[in-house]
């Protein structure tokens, strides 16, 4: 005989109502609950990603606020991520094989470009920016329209190059090289490569006009360097 059987109809309906009764509240409070982890969880999901925002937004600020004369703050690529191009010239292993490219297409239009230079440590760039300074007699302000301090290149992280014509050497680091065809090949298909000229005539950094200096921006990594250049509104 089946032990139920002995507790009468009446008490076994309300003994099944009761644990009914309270399963279904349990299960509530456990919706509740999982309602409320969920609800706090994507709360603070959306709390970080909105943080995160803010963050990539101060960063651009800090970065824009830690600008000096005109010039933002770059690091030093780390020497795993440089390949000789050719002596003596280091560039981003990213933009090896788009130069490279860039420049074979180029010369079956008869048109020679040729890497000047790409990477520079922050060390090199101290040199040539108070080398320079002391030879031309400039004040760091005079200086700062046609050179980075160090710390300040774009070219600290591998991702800018000089270009010049190898047709016209003449031209190289002067604004006569907008006159070539190395220029005007550039300025018509760089940006096949992703490559953009960072310092154009007025640029919103008051850096002095620049045809032969370019900024690589063909990954989210580079694109992630320039992000702060980019959003300049104006320096000056
Ligand atoms: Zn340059």
């Amino acid at each position: 005989m089946n032990y139920q059987d002995d507790i009468p109809l009446a008490r076994r309906i309300k003994s099944i109502k009761t644990i009914t009764t309270k399963s279904f509240l349990r299960m509530g409070l456990l919706f509740l609950g999982l309602g409320i982890s969920v609800t706090f969880l994507a709360n603070k999901s959306f709390l970080s990603q909105r943080k995160s925002l803010d963050d990539s937004s101060n960063s651009i600020e800090t970065r824009q606020n830690k600008s000096l004369l005109g010039h933002l703050p770059y690091k030093e690529a780390s020497k795993k991520d440089l390949i000789l191009f050719s002596p003596g010239i280091y560039v981003h292993k990213d933009i090896y094989e788009k130069f490279k490219e860039m420049q074979f297409m180029a010369a079956q239009r008869g048109v020679s470009l040729q890497l000047l230079s790409g990477y520079r440590s922050i060390n090199l760039q101290r040199d040539i920016f108070y080398e320079n300074k002391s030879i031309r007699n400039q004040t760091a302000v005079e200086r700062s329209r046609d050179s980075a301090p160090p710390g300040y290149s774009e070219h600290s992280t591998g991702y800018a190059i000089d270009v010049g014509d190898g047709n016209y050497p003449d031209t190289h680091f002067e604004v006569e090289f907008e006159q070539t065809p190395a220029f005007k090949w550039m300025k018509r298909f760089a940006s096949k490569y992703h490559f953009v000229l960072s310092f154009p005539p007025n640029n919103k950094q008051g850096v002095t006009y620049e045809p032969w200096h370019w900024r690589f921006e063909g990954t989210v990594n580079a694109l992630r360097e320039f992000d702060a250049a980019n959003k300049i509104i104006k320096f000056k």
